[in-house]
């Protein structure tokens, strides 16, 4: 336990801050489109370096935009302790996805200026340029690279859909660019973040806490067959590469279903070619996502996607190829950090459950370089990646409470 169980930060001030950050970028139907690098992104780190320093933090930024605010310990030389998420939205996005771990940070920060409370480690907190992947691809960028995924380069290499470079937009937002990635010990990173599913708010839950993230495997599937008059072709004679995909598509989600609740399998693109009513169709290309929790269940289901794959081009008589585009294997999170969290709830009085995280996260690369978990609040009806996108107060005061125990107490440790 910290040596300070009674502090509280301040939820008022706390949704004050996400409200007035919401209204940068903010859109008609309520939600948020403030998307990295962007003229938007610019003006909210504008006010989020602003907030950091009124709570008495040095504020650095690094050579991809990511922002650090420090709070300096009684022992400089040891690793801080980091928490933070993200500031960037997708283009229809929400007021909470990222903003509240970010902000809720901030409020750590606040609650312990205000109370004169020294902690032994120093403590950053952490804006990740581009976590949300919509503009730049990959997502996760900034914290990938500080983790050794990828390099410097390639990030600043990355273009949009218009063919920015990412280099180029960061370099048009003025900041001071010069902290390098990574390279430095981090004692241990706290995520707060928002569930993005339904599963806490129906079960009456006021905090998740995340032990494992999801893997996935993503892959592209091209079925070539040939094309031919609709009317006057006969079904036996038929190369239709349609019906190879729609049989591979029923067997993916069958795949899905089978390795159910934890396992999920979706195809979310189709391009038909030559997409005419009365043609066979030549090819179908489509895509396949699949996630699951545990590893070797995850290679299970890879091997009977490869197997269903090669079974409907056949016989379909098709040609073809089953293309790999990424894999992540999951991610589980550390189990020293997460007694922490645990522990801190239950002395705030709140109910906790053990939850995974379907979605991608920075914290999947941060564990790769320290000791790394991640909070979970809920959000109403799970919606997220939406203008939709709600929580409670007592929901964000929960969350960011836990958050700055758990930050007090990981940052006392020697
Ligand atoms: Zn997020």
């Amino acid at each position: 336990m910290p040596s300070i169980p009674n502090l509280r930060i301040n939820s008022d001030r706390l949704w004050d801050s996400l409200m007035e950050m919401a209204e940068i970028g903010g859109t008609p139907a309520g939600g948020c489109n403030r998307q990295a690098l962007t003229p938007e992104d610019a003006r909210g780190r504008a006010l989020f370096k602003r907030w950091c320093e009124e709570a008495g933090c040095v504020v650095s930024v690094d050579e991809l935009g990511s922002m650090f605010a420090r709070r300096a310990g009684t022992d400089e030389h040891l690793p801080p302790v980091m928490i933070g998420s993200h500031l960037d939205t997708q283009p229809t996005g929400g007021k909470f996805d990222g903003v509240l771990g970010v902000l809720a940070a901030l409020e750590v920060m606040r609650v312990l200026k205000e109370s004169g409370v020294r902690t032994r480690r120093p403590i950053e907190l952490v804006n990740w340029t581009n976590e949300e992947g919509c503009r730049f691809a990959p997502a996760m960028l900034a914290s990938g690279v500080f983790a050794g995924a990828l390099t410097v380069e390639k990030a600043l290499a990355a273009t949009d859909s218009a063919g920015k470079k990412f280099g180029d937009e960061l370099k048009a937002m003025g900041l001071d660019c010069s902290a390098p990635v990574g390279g430095r010990k981090v004692a241990a990173f706290v995520e707060l973040h928002i569930e993005q599913g339904p599963i806490l708010e129906a079960e009456g839950f006021d905090i998740g806490f995340v032990a494992v993230g999801q893997g996935h495997r993503w892959y592209d599937v091209i079925y070539t067959g040939f094309g031919s008059h609709a009317g006057s072709t006969p079904m036996p004679a038929r190369r239709d590469a349609m019906a190879g995909a729609v049989a591979m598509i029923a067997r993916v989600h069958a795949i899905g279903r089978a390795h159910g609740p934890a396992g999920v399998a979706t195809v979310g693109e189709m391009q038909v070619a030559p997409n005419s009513r009365n043609i066979i169709p030549a090819e179908v290309r489509f895509t396949i996502d699949i996630r699951h929790p545990d590893g070797p269940t995850l290679d299970r289901m890879d091997a009977e996607v490869r197997a269903a794959f090669a079974a409907c081009r056949d016989a379909a008589r098709l040609e073809g190829g089953l293309v790999d585009v990424s894999f992540n294997p999951p991610v589980p999170f550390d189990p020293g950090v997460l007694d922490v969290i645990r522990a801190e709830t239950q002395a705030l009085g709140l109910r906790g459950r053990d939850i995974v995280s379907g979605a991608g996260h920075d914290s999947f690369h941060m564990a790769k370089v320290c000791p790394t978990a991640m909070i979970f609040v809920p959000c109403k009806d799970g919606i997220s990646h939406n203008e939709a996108e709600d929580i409670t107060r007592e929901w964000a005061q929960g969350g960011a409470d836990v958050l700055l125990q758990t930050a007090l107490e990981l940052a006392d440790r020697p």
